[in-house]
């Protein structure tokens, strides 16, 4: 097996290095990250990839040939929101026609999850049921929070280093919005507890042990996944080891930003400190 994926990843750094974006700094960076974690992948983690994005030249094709050649499951999605790729209904049903079309010349165990990460806080009030059902899964994350006093988002990826707020009535307004967006109709929570850069050094501080069982408790009771993501810091240790302990599922995530492969050092890093094993994945419906 450890022979077969060393060909897999000179396969993979070749094809990889000709489909590179030019505005990538440092392709051979990320595919040498990939060497490094591919060999010790255990195939019996049935490890899926839930948070692929079609965009920046990512395709279904080639989430399923990535699949065939890592051993990596692959689930794609797009962005669903008022100001997002998905923002209709119709341009939803294209998006999951174009997905069905692919995994239509596939074999049944090459076929490519379809899901969507959801941005507005209403999206299962305004999504077409009929299309919903075509769905294998819904992911969100906390990153965008609504809304200020003059009615933008918070961006939270965006926030300056400086930004000027009082952080503790801050910290509990994002809070409260962990707490509604693990409470809708999701099955992924991605990027779980992070804190944008002008409050991250205070996450000990205020990601206490009480509020990081309440999120858990809730991704439990509502059977949300808690995605640890490729080339995210967030959710700390702490809380993995906290979220296994209660007995949460996880899940495994890209958030790629184009065709170019993350490194996926964070996925390797908490499946050996925390020897993840098979049961303390999420699997959607259909695979279960
Ligand atoms: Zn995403």
């Amino acid at each position: 097996m450890r022979a077969a994926l060393s060909i897999v990843v000179a396969i993979l750094s070749a094809f990889f290095c000709l489909n590179a974006s030019a505005q990538d700094a440092n392709p051979q960076e990320k595919n040498r990250s990939f060497q490094e974690y591919a060999p010790w992948l255990d195939p019996s983690l049935e490890l899926r990839d839930y948070h692929i994005h079609l965009r920046g030249g990512m395709t279904a094709e080639m989430a399923a040939e990535r699949a065939k050649k890592t051993g990596v499951r692959s689930g794609v999605l797009e962005n669903h929101g008022r100001e997002w790729p998905l923002s209709t209904n119709e341009k939803l049903d294209e998006f999951i026609a174009g997905v069905e079309a692919v995994n239509a010349t596939l074999p049944d165990d090459e076929k490519l999850k379809i899901g969507i990460q959801v941005n507005d806080r209403d999206w299962y009030k305004t999504i077409d049921l009929k299309v919903y059902r075509r769905l294998d899964y819904v992911l969100a994350d906390t990153m965008i929070m609504g809304k200020r006093p003059d009615g933008s988002d918070e961006r939270l990826w965006q926030l300056p280093k400086d930004y000027d707020v009082n952080q503790d009535e801050w910290f509990e307004r994002y809070y409260k919005h962990c707490m509604t967006v693990v409470s809708e109709p999701i099955d992924i929570l991605a990027n779980v507890t992070y804190l944008p850069e002008f409050i991250a050094e205070r996450y000990d501080e205020l990601w206490t042990e009480e509020r990081m069982t309440a999120l858990i408790q809730a991704a439990i009771d509502n059977g949300v996944a808690l995605e640890i993501q490729a080339e995210s810091e967030f959710p700390k240790p702490k809380f993995v080891e906290l979220a296994l302990k209660m007995g949460a599922k996880l899940s495994f995530g890209s958030n790629n930003f184009d065709a170019v492969m993350k490194d996926a050092s964070a996925w390797k890093r908490n499946i050996e400190k925390f020897n993840i094993q098979k049961e303390n994945l999420w699997r959607d419906a259909s695979t279960k």
